[in-house]
């Protein structure tokens, strides 16, 4: 059984329901017209030609990346592990490092000036990307260092790509 829901359930009632896999979405305002593609690929690839879901995501993402979905959205996979009593997660990240460095939102105003869109293309120290403010005299700066425990899903697509961080709930 799959299930799709937009809002949380409890670990024992996924448990007790039964549920093999779920995949929720944590953008807080889910426009579900941006999820049409990922489920006609779901319902080819998981339902109609009987791959598991867990193994497909890496297909299912990867032909979403350049959709506006991608960067809408976060995916959360929740699935029994191998004795059934734990549920464990895999979270899909959309990042871009000037879209969304590091799966996260970029903010719509510098927190030093308030000065509306104004960070320059993002610059990096190691993994840590940065943007700076533009406006004359600020010296704002933006930084989103790389989150732990997150690996690549894929290959990258116009600069983007997804990632996965595994966990239990
Ligand atoms: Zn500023």
């Amino acid at each position: 059984m799959s299930l799709y829901i937009k809002s949380g359930i409890s670990t024992t009632s996924f448990i007790s329901l039964n549920i093999n896999d779920m995949v929720t979405f944590t953008a807080p305002q889910l426009h579900a017209s941006l999820t049409s593609h990922f489920f006609v690929d779901y319902t080819m690839r998981v339902v109609i030609e009987g791959f598991g879901l867990k193994p497909s995501f890496q297909s299912l993402l990867t032909t979403s990346a350049q959709s506006n979905f991608a960067r809408h959205t976060n995916i959360v996979h929740l699935y029994h592990g191998q004795d059934g009593s734990k549920v464990l997660t895999d979270s899909y990240i959309f990042s871009h490092p000037k879209l969304r460095p590091w799966g996260q939102w970029l903010p719509i105003s510098c927190p030093s000036c308030s000065s509306l869109h104004s960070w320059s293309d993002p610059t990096r120290h190691q993994s840590t990307i940065i943007f700076a403010c533009t406006r004359s005299g600020c010296l704002g700066l933006c930084t989103f260092p790389k989150p732990e425990g997150v690996e690549p899903v894929g290959k990258e697509v116009n600069g983007g790509r997804w990632m996965v961080k595994s966990g239990q709930w």
